[in-house]
């Protein structure tokens, strides 16, 4: 009889998400201006959990709803008892607040052991259950944390779960496809990534789960080791809006009108790509390299760098050139100059802070590899790209581990892409991806080697591989970043940090990150961000096999079936025409996509390409290898048509480097079309065709 603990969380209601509803001094949510839902994903994960207990014909199997939070959290836990839940329990106390990942999964694993100990009787036959991610913090960080903590399977990203001769098999999410796993042993932990078939509340059962009993835990009852900001690994810096669209979002009349301009973008070639997220400001150069002791322009934000500007002035008018020469009469003359900009004890920081030239962490710049079948994922070359420019600036060497089977060859093409040192950890058990036994062979190699920083890509396999590995070796993680910056903030000593900007609160604001209290700084960032460099085969650099015992008892999930693209596709094709969900049905999507791409073909006299979003290939439209995006494939064409696609950020950031996108969508608030080029608002039925039609008259 399995037990099932659902993970619930309340978060402010980011759809009506306002300019005013965050506070850019402090980077806080303003809480009272939004209003507060549970998490989307929670809840289909609670439908989830009450289908699974169904599935198993097990009707004893209790349904326990956990949530962290503040008193008014027990809103969704009530949510939950209107549902499914039998038993819920709210963990509330202050010193839980402004906690980051860790911070919030190590409580939460502390309260699943109580919960297990004092309400399931110790039986071990359970799963925890939780949404891929929450809306606010977007990070699909917690529940691999948590099973990292318990030493638990975590199954990620699962859409289905099948109950088949006495176990559960879940079908979940992988790159370029999909996999049917099962957990070797239970408890077990996981995420549920889409479940369409909510459960609804009666009015009986909405009036009984008011009446209902809520068991309510602080700190104190659980004992948790890492709490709070104290607890936290990482801290926000800096919290700022989007920068605009580098998109024209223009809305175009008719199809007449879209053949015209598709004609004459492709013609003229002027058409921009979205600007590079990621683009290189000024490259960062140590202290110890600068002209001046004084200079310190590469501070992590605005206003410290004005501090010290204003000082290395004064001191330049004071004739200053030693820090020793700063006595408490130049002191008072340099506050005076700086008026309202910094105060005496800020002014002590920065003149410590002057004496630093020395980077705060040592060691190499790492990228965890991501490959299958001998090839190596396109990410991992992105991110060799981005650690070459941030080792080039801290003046050390770029390494990327790779724990695999038969792994060696792959070395020559990771070092021609701008690597130094590859370390490689070979092993059978490592063959295919096991989150555990590569969890254990990759944190086995940071902790022998430290490195400063650490880089995975942001796919499912880097989004669940990085929190295990962080937690496991102790070190604060990033999610999903867009930039990655090296910068000082000499008043609080920190020196050559590494900087981690990422979109917030459903894109709706960027949040730049800092490590702490943490050996490495670790980030997952996002495909088709960072730039690859072109391959240089002349490059030399070092293979280093580390050697890690695994065992059978290492690995945490049997594979049972992968299904992943095959056959041939040119996504190299100069026009690409997707299909999305709103195509309906197969034929539709033959008939639309197809003769869009043969007018294309002959208006243009280009090779033009069929592709779909995930949802239309697990339609059955088309064949998993025409999908495009995060777990599909990332393209660059010189035109993209959108049809039927709404705009998750999963299919946008597979097109972020093509020239103009051009949507047709029947929904006028469809999310696309604040992030393409062109558009027209209306059906594919009708548009198709008559954009057809105007490209053969045109
Ligand atoms: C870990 C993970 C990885 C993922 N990877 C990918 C990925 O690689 N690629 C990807 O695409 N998705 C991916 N997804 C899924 C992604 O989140 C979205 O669910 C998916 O992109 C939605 O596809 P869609 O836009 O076709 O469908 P929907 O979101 O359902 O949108 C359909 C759109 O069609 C429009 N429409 C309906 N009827 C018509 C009509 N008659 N005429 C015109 N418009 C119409 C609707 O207005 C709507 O905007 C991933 C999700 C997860 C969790």
């Amino acid at each position: 009889m399995s037990h099932y603990i659902v993970l619930v969380k309340q978060v402010p209601d980011v759809t009506q998400i306002t300019d005013n509803a965050f506070d850019l001094e402090t980077g806080t949510l303003i809480r009272s201006r939004l209003a507060s839902v549970i998490n989307e994903l929670d809840s289909q994960a609670l439908a989830f959990a009450n289908q699974m207990r169904r599935d198993s014909g097990d009707k004893n199997g209790k349904i326990i709803a956990l949530t962290m939070g503040p008193p008014m959290a027990e809103e969704v836990l009530r949510y939950g008892l209107s549902r499914c839940a039998d038993t819920v329990v709210l963990l509330t106390d202050r010193t839980l607040a402004g906690a980051d990942t860790v911070a919030t999964a190590n409580p939460l694993a502390f309260a699943v052991r109580k919960i297990v100990r004092e309400i399931l009787k110790e039986d071990g036959d359970y799963y925890v259950v939780c949404g891929m991610q929450s809306v606010d913090g977007d990070t699909a960080q917690v529940p691999p944390q948590i099973a990292e903590e318990l030493s638990l399977p975590c199954i990620a990203y699962v859409t289905r779960a099948e109950f088949k001769s006495k176990r559960f098999e879940f079908t979940r999410i992988i790159s370029g496809g999909s996999q049917v796993v099962a957990a070797r042993k239970l408890p077990a932990v996981i995420t549920v990534a889409k479940y369409e078939y909510p459960v609804f509340a009666t009015f009986a059962a909405t009036r009984q789960a008011n009446r209902m009993e809520i068991i309510r835990w602080g700190s104190d009852d659980i004992k948790a080791t890492h709490i709070g900001v104290t607890g936290s690994k990482t801290s926000v810096i800096r919290v700022f809006p989007p920068g605009k669209s580098t998109r024209k979002c223009e809305q175009v009349g008719d199809a007449k009108a879209l053949a015209e301009l598709l004609a004459d973008q492709f013609k003229s070639g002027d058409a921009k790509a979205g600007e590079d997220a990621d683009a290189q400001t000024s490259r960062y150069i140590l202290p110890g390299r600068r002209a001046s002791l004084f200079d310190r322009s590469f501070e992590g934000t605005k206003k410290e760098k004005e501090a010290f500007e204003i000082l290395a002035g004064k001191l330049r008018e004071l004739g200053i050139t030693e820090i020793g020469e700063i006595d408490d009469a130049n002191k008072e003359k340099i506050l005076a100059a700086a008026g309202e900009h910094f105060h005496k004890k800020a002014l002590e920081d920065m003149i410590n802070g002057l004496q630093l030239t020395e980077p705060s962490y040592k060691g190499e710049v790492w990228v965890v590899a991501e490959h299958s079948d001998g090839a190596v994922h396109p990410a991992t070359f992105e991110l060799i790209g981005k650690a070459r420019a941030l080792a080039d600036s801290l003046e050390t060497k770029v390494g990327v581990v790779v724990a695999g089977y038969e792994a060696e060859p792959m070395a020559k093409e990771l070092i021609a892409a701008g690597a130094d040192n590859i370390y490689i950890i070979d092993d059978k058990l490592l063959s295919v991806f096991d989150p555990a036994a590569h969890r254990k062979a990759i944190a086995d190699a940071i902790s022998t080697y430290w490195p400063q920083i650490v880089l995975y890509a942001a796919t499912p396999q880097g989004r669940m591989l990085a929190p295990m590995v962080s937690y496991r070796v102790g070190c604060g993680l990033t999610a999903d970043c867009t930039g990655l910056d090296i910068k000082d903030s000499s008043r609080k000593g920190l020196i050559g940090i590494l900087l981690q900007t990422r979109p917030a609160l459903g894109g709706n604001v960027m949040a730049t990150i800092c490590t702490k209290n943490s050996e490495a700084q670790m980030a997952t960032a996002r495909p088709g961000v960072m730039k690859r460099l072109p391959p240089d085969e002349s490059r030399t650099g070092k293979v280093i096999k580390h050697k890690v015992e695994l065992s059978e008892d290492d690995v945490s999930l049997k594979i049972i079936k992968t299904e992943l693209g095959t056959g041939e596709v040119n996504f190299g094709a100069d026009v690409v025409v997707s299909g999305g969900k709103g195509m309906q049905n197969r034929d539709s999507y033959e008939r639309l996509v197809g003769s869009l791409c043969d007018g294309l073909r002959k208006k243009l006299g280009t090779e033009v390409e069929r592709g779909a979003s995930r949802a239309a290939v697990e339609q059955g439209f088309i064949e998993r290898v025409h999908q495009v995006g995060q777990t599909g494939t990332s393209i660059g064409p010189k035109i993209y048509i959108a049809l039927g696609i709404s705009g998750a950020i999963q299919h946008m950031i597979g097109i972020a480097n093509t020239e103009t996108i051009v949507a047709i969508n029947s929904d006028p608030n469809a999310p696309i079309f604040k992030q393409c080029d062109y558009y027209i608002v209306g059906n594919v039925e009708d548009t198709v065709p008559q954009l057809v039609q105007a490209l053969e008259v045109e």
